[in-house]
């Protein structure tokens, strides 16, 4: 088994979830005693969101290339960011590393591939949403996707930012999340895409008929699977 790096903290509530799906999946392919090797660098998530908040990608850069580095030398076969957002800091982290790095929008684009859907709408924070980083991976892989409009954006941001991050979930947040997946389905989504590792935590495929992809499980799911494949 590979020792995983996970860079986690952003928020400690969904790494905590990367902790849980990582050993569920170990224990369940390997059975008996097992559970992951990992090594995880948790940072201070106010540092993070700070520097989120002021567009301070370059200062970002460096703490998510110092985080995957100490792992490195810690003795990670591989890393994994356990957050979309963050893989803004994409570049500058594989190029610190000599180890492979495990991103999040390709485990999920290899997932919706697999279920040989051409359409998915993206949910997650406004940076995720927005920016092009995301969305261009899942469309190099031949999947159409849409975001919601401006106030539901608004709403998702701020509930991920004002509840999610803090531990908080509610029922109001839930049935406003149903309503904005009803939007997407009518405009053709085949598939959401909960892209943002919180997101689990306040909705999940039990909520809604739609196919749901939780990146925070693939991703983790798929970690465990470099971790035991033999190379
Ligand atoms: N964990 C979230 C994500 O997956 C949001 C927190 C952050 O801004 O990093 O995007």
């Amino acid at each position: 088994m590979k020792t995983i790096g996970i860079i986690g903290g952003m928020s400690w509530e969904s790494t905590k979830l990367y902790y849980e799906f990582i050993n569920e999946k170990i224990k369940s392919d390997l059975g008996g005693f097992h559970s992951c090797k990992c090594l995880i660098n948790s940072v201070d998530f106010a540092e993070i969101q700070k520097l989120q908040s002021e567009d301070a990608w370059d200062a970002l850069d460096i703490i998510m290339s110092e985080a995957a580095m100490s792992l490195e030398k810690g003795g990670a076969e591989f890393i994994i960011l356990a957050t979309n957002t963050m893989h803004l800091c994409v570049d500058a982290i594989i190029k610190s590393i000599n180890i492979p790095f495990l991103h999040i929008a390709e485990a999920t684009a290899m997932a919706i591939k697999t279920k040989e859907l051409k359409k998915v709408a993206l949910l997650g924070t406004k940076f995720t949403m927005e920016k092009d980083f995301y969305k261009k991976i899942l469309s190099n892989n031949d999947i159409e996707v849409i975001i919601p409009n401006e106030e539901d954006r608004n709403i998702i941001h701020n509930t991920i930012f004002g509840e999610l991050v803090k531990g908080i979930f509610n029922n109001t947040s839930i049935d406003k999340f149903k309503k904005i997946i009803k939007r997407l389905e009518a405009e053709g989504a085949q598939g959401i895409t909960l892209g943002c590792t919180e997101l689990p935590l306040l909705i999940s495929q039990k909520d809604v008929d739609i196919e749901v992809f939780d990146t925070s499980r693939i991703h983790a799911e798929k970690a465990v699977e470099m971790a035991l494949r033999e190379i």
